[in-house]
């Protein structure tokens, strides 16, 4: 697990957020802005009337690099190295933009594919999965448990600063319950501490509470739907689930993906929400694999000119504002104009033609 102890990586969203980019400018996205020592980044990251657990705030480059040159800060008040923005960081990993928004399945007959993580985070795979997602250039949505970052322990400490470490990345974390208790068989009082803790554990590790939430299981009734509403969150579920749970190795994880994909295709829905677990050794594989798939997919879609498959960077994408509506309520399916889906598919397609035309002249 080098990457807490080595040098952080520090993401590239927040000039990149939002533009339509495939795997194959992923280094752009992940640039390596300075290698710093943990305490130095301590200081350049909190201020000292606020130190406590490091915020996920985006990190000034240039503070960055002025502290890892060793000046001492106590010393050099002028400059402004412990002048971090009182203002938000403009990364929303929180997603506090995407509150009150209707339940998002991840229908779309457009080839969109976001990547979610449920249940962690987990000393002994997060990471791996943190490096594996860096190399292929994905930002996903991790849905994390309150109990496996209260703190109490040297492992669970470990996991506040993977969930740190997430977020620093440039991925969303989000509520997937305190205990992984099925909302629906609890009274509303239950199912409110359980809300309620996840959210004080979040203030706690990351500084701020969740705005989107995957129920434990997905599974969900009106009562529960109003409750989470009431409270401003937004709940996601998915629709290229991969049965994980149920297997032992990345290949069925695969198989059974595929399965599903071809079912959901065979609906009209083209691409969607992939939900895995990074709590399992074979989902961290089973990632790749799917996503080597794709890549293998977009080489024949553009040799027959069709739409690529596109790995998206934003739930919000599925967003839709709740308004008027009830609490589930679901947003409808994601289509983009034909303007907004070319200026994605363009910089995609490029990309894949050199990907695709390296690939046949090695072979
Ligand atoms: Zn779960």
């Amino acid at each position: 697990m080098g990457f807490l102890r080595g040098c952080l990586r520090i993401s590239g969203h927040l000039t990149l957020a939002g533009a339509a980019l495939g795997l194959g400018v992923a280094a752009s996205r992940h640039t390596d802005l300075a290698r710093v020592d943990q305490t130095q980044l301590a200081l350049a990251s909190a201020p000292p009337a606020a130190r406590g657990p490091a915020r996920p705030m985006p990190i000034d480059a240039t503070q960055l690099l002025v502290s890892a040159a060793g000046g001492d800060v106590a010393e050099t008040p002028e400059v402004p190295l412990l002048g971090l923005p009182s203002v938000p960081p403009a990364f929303d990993g929180l997603a506090e933009t995407l509150r009150d928004g209707r339940i998002m399945r991840g229908v779309t007959p457009h080839r969109l594919i976001l990547f979610t993580f449920d249940d962690g985070p987990d000393r002994n795979t997060t990471p791996l999965l943190l490096d594996r997602l860096d190399a292929a250039g994905v930002h996903a949505v991790f849905f994390l448990t309150g109990d496996n970052l209260r703190g109490e322990n040297v492992a669970e400490r470990k996991n506040q600063e993977i969930a740190r470490e997430t977020v620093r990345r440039g991925h969303w974390v989000a509520s997937h319950g305190m205990r992984h208790r099925q909302l629906p068989l609890l009274s509303d009082y239950e199912a409110m501490l359980e809300i309620g803790q996840t959210e004080a554990v979040f203030r706690r590790v990351l500084g701020a509470r969740p705005w989107l939430i995957r129920p434990p299981g997905g599974a969900r009734s009106t009562r529960i739907d109003r409750l989470l509403a009431e409270r401003g969150y937004t709940t996601m579920l998915w629709n290229l689930g991969a049965g994980d749970f149920q297997v032992r190795t990345a290949a069925d994880v695969h198989k059974t993906w595929q399965a599903v994909f071809e079912r959901r295709r065979a609906q009209g829905e083209e691409g969607g929400i992939v939900l895995l677990h990074d709590t399992y050794a074979w989902s961290v594989d089973a990632f790749q694999l799917i996503v080597q798939d794709l890549l293998d997919r977009n080489c024949e879609l553009l040799a027959k000119g069709e739409e690529l498959y596109d790995f998206i960077d934003d739930p919000g994408m599925f967003f839709e504002a709740r308004g008027s509506a009830d609490a589930s309520a679901e947003a409808a399916p994601l289509r983009l104009s034909p303007e907004a889906l070319e200026a994605r598919q363009a910089p995609l397609r490029e990309e894949t033609m050199q990907r695709c035309q390296a690939l046949a002249t090695r072979e």
